[in-house]
């Protein structure tokens, strides 16, 4: 497959690049805004040709597909384009600045029959496959409640336009929280019906919120606490699972690598429970391969990452305005 990078960015650089080509693809262009900025990162990274616009770099021969990591109020007029085009396209999260957007992205992939993706990692990681895999064999019974740990301090290369530029989609509740809206859905295969919220700054957000606490109603009656920061240097991340007969311990696993310890107890007493350690971008792309091969569906689909982006909107909007959040899944 040959892919296009929309986006001189660096979770491409870091992340997907190399993931793209461990699945044997090719990336053969990439667009930035800035015409050097964008030679420098194709020369960086052996792609041989840059382009500052859309346009040629949808126009290239070969083309399949794109990976878009722009910041975020560019997903949805790039994606559109690129569907447009007929290419196949991985979104980043959050999908777009609304559920809405989201939505018509979703709905024009499906016309064009294109497949439509969101990189919702998470969904790919050993651990959090197990940890689903564990609930939906019931080894925790009926679940009761989920507590989701992901407060962490942002690394001083990604303070730029997440803590301080609300118009391209900064704050913690678009950059974090849409992944943990994404991981309780994967792993309990349900969708939170109503939230309540409070947000807040703590040392780094300038005009966006860099900490958040909500918490969840899921249509079993479970209850679900997520909290979500940049500004936390020692908190850990993790998620735990409480069932009628058992728990389950995720810990240090809400993270970009294949770490952490995945612990399950129950009257049998506490087990280590063992998992994949495979790289999560590059399950990620494999799987997004396969469904534009006719195999299977992406790992998170169009539809996931507009559900995910409506479950934090919701939680802004509860911290907004102090009340209870029904979520308007845009009739996914
Ligand atoms: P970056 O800030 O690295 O890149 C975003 C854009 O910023 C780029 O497209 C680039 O524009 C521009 N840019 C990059 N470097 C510079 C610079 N030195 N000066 C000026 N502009 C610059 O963002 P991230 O890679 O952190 O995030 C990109 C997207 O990916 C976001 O939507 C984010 O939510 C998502 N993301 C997802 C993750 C996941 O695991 N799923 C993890 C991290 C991010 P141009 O292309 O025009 O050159």
């Amino acid at each position: 497959m040959n892919w296009g990078l929309i986006g001189a960015s660096t979770i491409a650089s870091e992340h997907v690049i190399g993931a793209i080509r461990a699945n044997g693809h090719e990336i053969i262009s990439v667009l930035s805004s800035d015409a050097v900025r964008g030679a420098n990162y194709a020369a960086r990274h052996g792609i041989a040709r840059s382009t500052t616009s859309l346009d040629e770099l949808l126009g290239t021969q070969g083309l399949d597909a794109v990976y878009i990591s722009t910041t975020n109020e560019k997903h949805h007029p790039q994606a559109l384009a690129a569907i447009a085009a007929g290419k196949h396209v991985l979104c980043e999260k959050p999908l777009a600045m609304t559920p809405a957007e989201a939505a018509e992205m979703v709905r024009a992939a499906e016309a064009a029959g294109v497949v439509f993706a969101t990189n919702h990692h998470l969904r790919n990681a050993g651990t959090h496959l197990a940890i689903r895999e564990l609930i939906a064999s019931g080894r925790i019974g009926r679940v009761l409640s989920v507590r989701v740990f992901h407060a962490v301090h942002l690394p001083p290369h990604l303070q730029g336009w997440r803590i301080n530029d609300a118009a391209a989609g900064g704050g913690v509740i678009p950059d974090i929280t849409v992944h943990d809206a994404d991981t309780v859905r994967f792993c309990l295969g349900e969708d939170p019906v109503d939230v309540v919220a409070k947000a807040g700054t703590s040392g780094m957000g300038l005009g966006v919120e860099d900490s958040v606490m909500s918490v969840w109603s899921m249509p079993s009656g479970a209850m679900v606490q997520a909290h979500e920061s940049f500004t936390h240097r020692f908190a850990g991340s993790g998620i735990e699972v409480h069932g009628t007969e058992g728990s389950i311990f995720g810990r240090g696993v809400m993270t970009q690598k294949p770490v952490g310890e995945v612990e399950l107890v129950t009257v049998d007493g506490r087990s280590a429970v063992p998992f994949g350690t495979h790289d999560l971008y590059a399950r990620s792309l494999g799987v997004f391969a396969a469904a534009v091969a006719g195999e299977g569906r992406p790992s998170a689909d169009g539809v996931d990452g507009v559900k995910s982006l409506a479950v934090a909107v919701a939680v802004r909007e509860a911290a907004r305005t102090g009340q209870t959040v029904r979520v308007n899944y845009e009739g996914f």
